[in-house]
């Protein structure tokens, strides 16, 4: 249970008296720049990581609007977001169009695992890949066999498939604007800041404002510098009669049940995109088979519904409906994932490759 004072710093809802602010765990832009400066990094490249979702959508009107100036807008795509969430992103390119504004609006990916997190869950079930990077709910057995609730995987994820790749196109787009190549050094007077649409209801989420790849690279807050909630950034794009639905990837174990009310379920995955939901399933599935091989370093059993319970089961109706509906498309989909993870990560003919360690 929080301490009185910290619920109180929290009802106040003014990110300057919050912990972590106080404690230097995240900077404000101004002070932020105020350092590069100090640092002789007077050259500073705004960027705006764009999710898709409400509150980098928040953000980017902004920027639009003049009140908030970006050189580039940077989507790193997961490889697992649902189909309405790139629906939202091209609404958005469609809108910088109408509205005039030429800021780069950049498209990126993970720079080994092009094809996000369904290739990184392909390579740990097919490889002996050992990085797991997303926070599954996790069941441990003990000694006598007993198997009890533990806790959740770190949510690497979010870092490794949306936040380092914006750094790396960022990075990359601004050797390019100064001539030099890939591998040379960014110019000593140059920094970036980057600003991820996290509210200040999410404040948890903060870990650092620095980037531990690239010194000149620090991360800003403009939303909890703003004290906006996610409600807030929701009511503005509703005024406004923009797109609404929460930036996610199909299969993220953050997805509720509809009565966990925090804007992201399960039930409208089924009802949006059946198909991924069928794919979350065997996912789920796949990872507790694998586990039970006993050849990967992660001890847990993981489940990607929070009730630590199979997603067939807690769907189970729609789980019969639909996975005899896309039956034919999930061996297909299946096999064609088979043969490129054989061709680009060496699995051997049992799908498992056992010699070489190719993580990353
Ligand atoms: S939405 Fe969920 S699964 Fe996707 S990157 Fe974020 S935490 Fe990971």
């Amino acid at each position: 249970m929080a301490a009185p004072r910290q619920l109180a710093l929290f009802d106040m809802q003014d990110y300057r008296q919050h912990k972590k602010y106080l404690d230097g765990v995240f900077k404000t832009k101004a002070e932020l720049i105020q350092q590069f400066r100090e640092e002789g990094r007077d050259q500073i490249y705004h960027v705006l990581s764009f999710g898709g979702g409400t509150q980098s959508s928040h953000l980017l009107e902004m920027h639009f609007r003049g009140e908030i100036h970006y050189d580039y807008i940077i989507f790193s795509d997961t490889g697992a977001e649902p189909d309405f969430i790139h629906e939202q992103v091209w609404w958005w390119r469609h809108r910088q169009r109408q509205v005039g504004n030429t800021t780069p609006f950049l498209i990126t990916h993970h720079s080994s695992m092009e094809r996000g997190l369904e290739e990184m869950l392909m390579r740990y079930i097919l490889t002996d890949y050992q990085r797991f990077q997303m926070p599954v709910y996790c069941n441990s057995v003990n000694e006598d066999g007993e198997i009890k609730a533990g806790g959740m995987l770190p949510r690497q994820c979010t870092v490794d498939f949306k936040i380092v790749p914006v750094k790396q196109k960022a990075r990359q787009m601004v050797l390019q604007r100064h001539g030099l190549g890939p591998k040379q050094m960014i110019p000593n007077n140059v920094a970036f800041i980057i600003d991820i649409g996290f509210s200040y209801d999410e404040i948890r989420r903060i870990n650092t404002y620095q980037s531990p790849q690239y010194d000149y690279i620090r991360l800003a807050y403009p939303l909890v510098e703003a004290n906006e909630t996610t409600e807030d950034s929701i009511k503005y794009l509703e005024v406004n009669g923009f797109p609404t639905r929460r930036s996610r990837c199909y299969l993220c174990p953050f997805n509720c049940a509809a009565e966990r009310n925090i804007g992201m379920d399960w039930e409208e995955i089924i009802e949006s995109e059946p198909w991924s939901f069928v794919k979350a399933c065997w996912f789920d599935t796949k990872l507790r088979e694998v586990q039970a091989t006993g050849t990967k370093i992660m001890r847990s059993i993981p489940y990607l519904h929070y009730s630590r319970r199979p997603l067939s089961e807690v769907f189970a109706q729609e789980y019969q409906l639909l996975s005899s509906a896309y039956k034919y498309e999930l061996s297909r989909w299946i096999a064609e994932w088979q043969e490129y993870i054989q061709a680009k990560w060496g699995a051997g003919k049992d799908g498992i490759k056992h010699a070489g360690n190719h993580s990353r």
